[in-house]
């Protein structure tokens, strides 16, 4: 079975970023024929706000969007999650760190690029260490091989990705007793059947990562990968408050309709589109035509959307 995943992190409300992503990918799913699953990814710690969840399903449906299965809440039950760690804690492949970002920034010879990940340098990994899992407040390194690993991405075509060069050993378990981001998602994609990831490009990379965890813990298949440009600022960087708030509550407490705010979605996507439904959407849509450069939220955007004008032809406005 061909099965898709939408996985909100219910750190906030949905904005325009991450519409787009859930929106193509409900689109795709509905026009192959992929069964699709609500997967809520809870496990990113202090940024987690627990009421954020309802809001964001109650936003997805409010578009128009649906699935087949769900919701599932990742932090549930973390049994899954503490088996793969506990495997690749008995084969050798992570490894405890006690070791504090600082400390690695301050032992990383060459200059750290970006806020996010700090790579690990291969240095720093002990010479011995117990191979047991135990459910202590230590973080736990994946092993990360040397050479990069080659996938192909629907979108931006055959990947060479090397983690040992971007992050280094990346935590797989962290110090507050929940499995990282990479490990999680690999765990759930598995034992949940997904075999189509699609979401922003920020997680191209993350990719490399994922494909080394499956193998590690003889997983597969491997799933395939739909990367979709991300949604930027007017100054190039990752959409976000200061660039406005593009949160989708607003614009519908505006009294913005949701075909209006697809039509902007579907804009982004290259089609010329005006106003229009999530299955209008979903029958224009076209991955090839999908720019591969990242697409740009602009203030003009912002106007377009909660200007007062006519209702789209054909819908009156008593229908919703
Ligand atoms: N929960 C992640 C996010 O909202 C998505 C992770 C994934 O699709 O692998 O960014």
């Amino acid at each position: 079975m061909v099965k898709t995943r939408l996985a909100p992190s219910p750190t906030g409300a949905l904005h325009l970023g991450n519409a787009r992503t859930f929106l193509v990918n409900w689109a795709l799913a509905r026009r192959r024929g992929w069964r699709i699953l609500l997967r809520i990814e809870d496990l990113d710690g202090p940024r987690v706000k627990p009421e954020a969840a309802a809001g964001i399903l109650e936003t997805l449906r409010w578009l128009g969007l649906d699935w087949d299965e769900g919701p599932l809440v990742q932090s549930d039950d973390l049994e899954p999650y503490r088996a793969a760690i506990r495997r690749l804690a008995e084969e050798g492949r992570a490894f405890p760190c006690s070791l504090t970002r600082g400390q690695i920034e301050a032992a990383a010879s060459a200059p750290q690029e970006g806020a996010h990940d700090v790579r690990y340098p291969r240095e720093l990994r002990p010479r011995a260490w117990e191979r047991r899992f135990e459910d202590a407040a230590t973080n736990w390194r994946f092993l990360v091989p040397e050479r990069p690993v080659a996938f192909v991405d629907a979108v931006y075509g055959p990947q060479s990705v090397s983690p040992a060069a971007i992050v280094g050993d990346f935590v797989v378990w962290t110090k507050r007793g929940v499995p990282a981001y990479q490990l999680a998602v690999v765990v759930d994609d598995h034992r949940q059947g997904v075999t189509e990831v699609v979401r922003g490009a920020d997680l191209l990379d993350s990719a490399a990562r994922q494909l080394l965890l499956y193998r590690a813990l003889g997983l597969g298949p491997e799933p395939s990968y739909t990367h979709l440009p991300l949604v930027i600022g007017p100054d190039g960087s990752r959409l976000a408050k200061r660039h406005g708030d593009s949160r989708l509550d607003r614009y519908r407490a505006l009294g913005v309709r949701p075909e209006r705010v697809i039509g902007l979605l579907a804009r982004w996507c290259g089609l010329e589109a005006g106003e229009l439904s999530a299955s209008e959407f979903r029958e224009a849509f076209e991955l090839a035509r999908v720019p591969r450069e990242p697409v740009v939220f602009t203030p003009e955007d912002d106007s377009a959307l909660t200007r007062p004008g006519p209702p789209p032809r054909g819908t009156p406005p008593q229908a919703r």
